[in-house]
C-alpha cells in the first residue's frame, strides 16, 4: 500500500485543482466499482453495487489539500499569495512549493519590520521562483501552488505533505480493493474543496442520498512534547470520533464501529478534537439529517508540509472498514 500512498501524497492537488489527484484515484478504482462518476464540482463517485438486503453506505475522503494562491506579480517578478485552507505562515519560511506545470519556486520574507523570531503575516511573505521580471515570469495571478516534498518512509512511521487527506483516499482505494461481495450499496466519494469548507461533501452528500456515512480524515494527536492534551497517539489504531468542532457523531453509527473493531480485534482509540472538522459535518446535517460517523488517523503536525502518520494505523483502518462494510450495518 505504500507505493500507492507515495504516488497520492506526492501529487498537486490544492483546493479546487484536484484533476491530478482525480486522475489517480479513477485508474485505480476504474475495475474494482460497479458505476464511477465525476459530478460538476468535481468528486469523483465510485459505487459498489451490494447483493442486495444491506443499506446505502456513504463513504468520503477529501481529494484536495492545503496550498497557496497567487495574488499579485510585481516588477521583479516576486509572487504575494493568498493560503487556500488553513496554512499556518510559521510553517512557510524557507519552504518550497511547485505549481500545477511542474515550476518550483522557494517561499521568502521581508526582512525589514520582522526580527529574526517573529511570525510573519501572509502579506510579509513571498514566492520567489527565479524570474528577473514581471515579464519573464511565467507566473499569474490565480496560478495555485503545492507544497514540494518528497514522501519518506521510515518503515513503522511515514512522513509526507497531504496526509491530510489523501491517507483518507489511499484506505478508501485500499478498501475497496479487498471488499470482495458486500450486501450494502457502497458509494466511496473522493471529495473536492474540504479545506475550503466542506464545499465538494456537501454536494455529493446531498447527491448520493444515503442511508449513513462514514468520513475518513486525519485527526490531530496529543503525543508529541507539550502537545495539547489529547487522548489519540500514533500507533493507537484507527480513532472512531466523538466530536469535533463542527459535530457530535451519531452515536448509533460509532457504537457499530466500537463493536466492530472488538469483534474483529482490530485495535481503536475514541477521539474528541477540539478545533477542525470533516466532511462528516457536510454528511450529516444534508437534506432531512443521515447518521454519521467519522473513522480519522492519528496524524502530528497537521497543516504542515511534513505529517506524519503510523502505518500500522493505516492497514487498521482499512481492516475495520472492510469489515464494517461486508455486513449489513446494525444500529
Ligand atoms: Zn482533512
Amino acid at each position: 500500500m505504500k507505493e500507492l500512498i507515495k504516488a497520492l501524497v506526492e501529487t498537486c492537488g490544492p483546493s479546487g485543482s484536484e484533476e491530478k489527484v482525480r486522475e489517480l484515484i479513477a485508474a485505480e478504482v476504474r475495475g474494482l466499482a460497479t458505476s464511477l462518476e465525476v459530478d460538476a464540482l468535481g468528486n469523483l463517485i465510485a459505487m459498489v453495487r451490494g447483493k442486495g438486503g444491506g443499506r446505502r453506505i456513504m463513504l468520503a475522503a477529501h481529494m484536495d489539500e492545503i496550498g497557496l494562491v497567487v495574488s499579485h506579480v510585481d516588477e521583479r517578478g516576486f509572487l504575494r499569495f493568498q493560503p487556500l485552507g488553513g496554512v499556518p505562515t510559521r510553517t512557510l519560511v524557507g519552504g518550497r512549493v511547485r505549481f500545477a506545470n511542474g515550476l518550483r519556486g522557494a517561499i521568502g520574507a521581508e526582512e525589514k519590520g520582522l526580527g529574526q523570531n517573529d511570525l510573519p503575516r501572509f502579506d510579509q511573505l513571498f514566492i520567489d521562483v527565479g524570474a528577473r521580471s514581471k515579464e519573464a515570469c511565467p507566473v499569474r495571478v490565480g496560478d495555485v501552488a503545492c507544497f514540494d516534498r518528497d514522501f519518506v518512509d521510515l518503515g513503522d512511521r511515514l512522513i509526507a505533505k497531504a496526509f491530510d487527506d489523501r491517507i483518507g483516499c489511499a484506505i478508501l482505494i485500499q478498501t475497496l480493493k479487498e471488499l470482495g461481495e458486500t450486501p450494502n450499496d457502497v458509494y466511496m466519494v473522493f471529495t473536492v474543496q474540504e479545506e475550503l469548507g466542506l464545499r465538494g461533501a456537501q454536494t455529493a452528500a446531498f447527491g448520493v442520498e444515503a442511508d449513513l456515512g462514514i468520513a475518513v480524515d486525519v485527526t490531530r494527536t496529543g503525543d508529541t512534547p507539550e502537545a495539547r492534551t489529547m487522548a489519540v497517539g500514533l500507533g493507537g489504531g484507527p480513532a472512531i470520533k466523538v466530536k469535533d468542532r463542527g459535530m457530535l457523531t451519531h452515536r448509533g453509527v460509532r457504537q457499530w464501529m466500537i463493536d466492530t473493531a472488538q469483534v474483529a480485534g482490530v485495535p481503536y482509540q475514541l477521539e474528541v478534537l477540539e478545533a477542525g472538522t470533516t466532511d462528516g459535518m457536510a454528511m450529516q446535517t444534508t437534506k432531512a439529517g443521515l447518521p454519521v460517523g467519522v473513522l480519522s488517523v492519528a496524524t502530528r503536525y497537521v497543516h504542515t508540509p511534513s505529517e506524519m502518520v503510523d502505518y500500522q494505523d493505516v492497514t487498521n483502518s482499512v481492516r475495520l472498514l472492510v469489515e464494517l462494510l461486508r455486513r449489513p450495518p446494525r444500529l
